[in-house]
């Protein structure tokens, strides 16, 4: 028994050093190195750098595969406490263009956890009933509930990215979005919403090496659609008003991430860590039985 029990301690011990070593390749919290600030200018990213981060492939694999147990539990406390009237819920919101990613960290990041507690919900261009309200409209349909993590792939923010570079509204009103998203945001982030807002960039180079890809394999062909062509023509267009949106929708209470896609390993470590973050930041215990233990264990016993 007590031979077990030493045994256990001991590989646990061993588990713990591991896992530290592999904290330890961060040399910044993910957070602080990853967030948006005024003297990062996108267009002048290096997309295949990984801020704040030592590791190789490797260890960033390994890294997100010790903490998947962490965020699964930290999902479940979420759930646990939006089912006991709780009021919170987190929303990772992922805009890139195409081929950043958006897809893999869904798959790889989100799916670590029970797909029972997450809303998820990709925003294409708007249906005609969509087109028909304002531009938040399908976008509080989607919010997560109390207990949820909502992912959003693409969001509202695609009203000041595609709609601007497509010329789709007027200027003035595209600019008026930056004032009403930070609002609709902070009323939000009030109700009890953790949003955690990542933009995702890859480089051109990168860009063409994954659409030729889809082109290459007939299993990836789904993926592909003539109109990214368009996109990638106006990619520098795209990077002015990520810059902008960056800019001016960075806020205290919904700070954005920059995290550099072309590693696709770093960037799902990079979301992994601050999913992690945000429900850490929650400090969830479990809630406590509304009912007598005792009693209902008697009562089981009996039964
Ligand atoms: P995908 O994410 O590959 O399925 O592509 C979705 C497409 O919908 C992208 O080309 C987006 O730019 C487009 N889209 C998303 N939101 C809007 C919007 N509000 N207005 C116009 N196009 C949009
Ligand atoms: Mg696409």
């Amino acid at each position: 028994m007590s031979g077990r029990h030493s045994k256990h301690d001991l590989e646990s011990t061993r588990d713990d050093d591991a896992l530290r070593d592999l904290e330890k390749k961060w040399t910044d919290s993910p957070a602080r190195a990853l967030r948006w600030h005024k003297d990062l200018d996108v267009r002048g990213l290096d997309c295949n750098s990984a801020p704040g981060y030592d590791g190789d492939k490797s260890d960033g694999e390994e890294l997100v595969a010790a903490h998947a147990d962490e965020l699964s539990e930290l999902q479940e406390r979420l759930f646990a406490d939006g089912r006991s009237g709780g009021t919170r819920s987190v929303l990772l919101i992922l805009q890139g263009l195409d081929t950043a990613g958006k897809g893999g960290i869904v798959r790889h990041v989100v799916g670590l956890v029970d797909p029972q507690g997450v809303m998820h919900r990709a925003f294409g261009v708007p249906t005609a009933e969509e087109a028909s309200h304002g531009y938040l409209w399908r976008i509080r349909n989607a919010l997560p509930r109390p207990g949820y993590i909502g992912v959003f792939d693409r969001s509202h923010y695609e009203q000041v990215l595609v709609v601007r570079v497509d010329g789709l509204e007027p200027e003035e009103t595209w600019r008026a979005h930056y004032d009403e998203i930070n609002a609709f945001e902070s009323e939000l982030a009030a109700a009890g919403t953790t949003i955690v807002k990542v933009a995702m960039f890859v480089s051109k180079d990168e860009q063409k090496a994954r659409l030729a890809e889809r082109l290459d394999r007939p299993d990836k062909y789904w993926k592909y659609n003539p109109g990214d062509l368009k996109t990638r023509a106006r990619f520098g267009d795209y990077l002015d008003a990520y810059q902008e949106m960056l800019e001016r929708t960075s806020t205290d209470v919904a700070p954005w991430h920059v995290v550099p896609a072309d590693k696709k390993w770093f960037a799902r470590l990079a979301v992994t860590e601050l999913l992690l973050g945000a429900l850490r930041a929650l400090d969830l215990g479990w809630p406590p039985a509304d009912f007598d233990v005792e009693e209902q264990k008697t009562l089981l016993a009996e039964s």
